[in-house]
């Protein structure tokens, strides 16, 4: 995916040489010129990175910076005339996350952008790892044969089963109704839809699919009882 960076500065040569460079980089690009511009921009464009000029009209970067970080998870890089060691230090209080005097070469630029997305990237991988060990795991446990609905997976003697979309659908529609009788047409019309234009083949089709894959013997099958003129019954 194109990665966007919103660049915030109000010089038009600047935006321009910035704008150009990133572009050959490969990045998406958008431009704004002053401040309130940039909030609206940062909100509604979800860039991946922002490219803040200090001195802008309305309001100024540092001020951006204060508001957005407490809206999102962004890297900020600050762009600024001045070499000025208190700005350096008012920015990265403000929540910047990096920092670059005017002038500078664009190679230093590339390179820092580079960097930060970079960073960025480790970080929301390590947020989404953690959040899905964390994530309270939803079984249904039938033996051997578990269904894990919050991963939508099966394992069977703890190996894991790789079951197609219906499959898996069709297999959590039985678990949801253990020892109860189910019929085609119910059957097909919860799994498949309404709007679904077959006929109660497809289920047994997709019986005997899953058969294969979660009875022992699928010609035997234990889990999935066939109802003599009525349907299907799911035993666990
Ligand atoms: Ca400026």
């Amino acid at each position: 995916m194109t990665e966007k960076i919103l660049i915030v500065e109000d010089e038009p040569t600047l935006q321009e040489t910035i704008a150009y460079n990133l572009k050959k980089q490969g990045y998406e690009v958008e431009i704004v010129g002053n401040g309130h511009a940039a909030l609206e921009a940062a909100r509604t464009l979800n860039p991946n990175l922002l490219l803040l000029d200090i001195m802008l009209p309305g309001l100024d970067g540092f001020e951006i910076t204060r508001i957005l970080r407490r809206e999102m998870n962004i890297p900020i890089i600050m762009l600024t005339a001045r070499d000025d060691e208190i700005d350096r230090v008012v920015g990265l209080e403000m929540g910047a996350d990096d920092y670059l005097a005017k002038p500078f070469s664009m190679r230093e630029l590339m390179a820092r952008v580079k960097a930060q997305l970079r960073r960025s990237r480790l970080h929301k991988k390590e947020i989404e790892k953690y959040a899905e060990k964390n994530a309270p795991q939803e079984t249904l446990n039938f033996g051997e044969l578990v269904i894990n609905t919050t991963r939508h997976e099966i394992t069977l003697h703890n190996k894991a089963l790789s079951l197609k979309p219906k499959e898996y659908e069709l297999l959590l529609f039985f678990a949801e109704h253990r020892g109860q009788m189910l019929s085609r047409s119910l059957i097909l019309e919860r799994v498949w839809g309404w709007n679904y234009i077959g006929d109660s083949r497809t289920v047994d089709v997709h019986i005997r699919w899953l058969r294969k894959k979660i009875e022992d013997d699928p010609s035997k099958p234990k889990r999935i009882i066939t109802v003599r003129g009525g349907g299907y019954r799911f035993e666990g």
